[in-house]
């Protein structure tokens, strides 16, 4: 859900160290703002200093059965230890046919529907399921006084955990208190710590007894 600013700045910095961006786009169908943009390609410039990720995972539900596809443009340039300008196509390309004998056919043709009218309406539907999910968490947690961040353009909602608490804390927090589970920040990086993150991917029934659940002990 980075702004195309944010974007530019990414590329233009690319470009003036030589670096390749690995963009990845797991999330991309959960943007609903028509300002963000889908994909790095749509930042000028991109094309040479970017490689992109795709994945059936999130938009589709194919979590598990390992389809993906990755976006290495040709013309793509890398610098070799000695310096010379080496083509990233033909080492990736190389690199996966060594490596992978390809996704199971029966999962290939579940990515093929994907992309058929009714596939795109089923995927839409889901999508937006979710996304009223994100809504139900972020309203809920507000409304208990805790401060949110997230769950628009994206399936995830992040609070700021309440009386300082670590990560963890939170974590063994809600867990002995609530029976419920979410994932720390502080798992992601140092700058996550004292935040949390909730899943909108689950059933509507899930997310209301969860935040029956939450918002009954942190009620003041
Ligand atoms: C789920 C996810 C992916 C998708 O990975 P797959 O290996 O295709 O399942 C990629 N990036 C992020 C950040 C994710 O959460």
């Amino acid at each position: 859900m980075a702004t195309r600013e944010h974007l530019e700045k990414w590329v233009a910095y690319a470009k003036q160290h030589g670096s390749i961006i690995f963009f990845d786009a797991a999330y991309e169908a959960f943007i609903t703002d028509p300002a963000i943009p889908h994909s790095i390609y749509e930042i000028p410039g991109a094309r040479d200093c970017a490689i992109e990720f795709r994945s059936f995972s999130k938009n589709a539900g194919f979590t598990g059965t390992r389809c993906a596809l990755t976006v290495v443009p040709k013309g793509l340039k890398g610098k070799a230890a000695d310096g010379s300008e080496v083509e990233i196509w033909p080492l990736w390309n190389r690199r996966q046919s060594t490596k992978f004998n390809g996704v199971s056919y029966i999962v290939q043709r579940g990515a093929e529907a994907v992309y058929s009218a009714e596939g795109q309406a089923q995927t839409k539907a889901l999508i937006s399921f979710y996304m009223e999910n994100a809504k139900i968490i972020r309203e809920q947690l507000t409304s208990v006084g805790l401060e949110v961040h997230g769950g628009i353009n994206a399936p995830y909602v992040w609070l700021k955990t309440p009386d300082n608490l670590s990560s963890w804390d939170f974590f063994d927090k809600l867990l002995v208190n609530c029976n419920v589970v979410g994932t720390p920040g502080s798992g992601f990086g140092a700058a996550g710590e004292g935040y949390f993150r909730i899943s909108a991917f689950n059933s509507r029934d899930n997310v209301n007894e969860a935040m029956a659940r939450i918002t009954a002990k942190f009620k003041q």
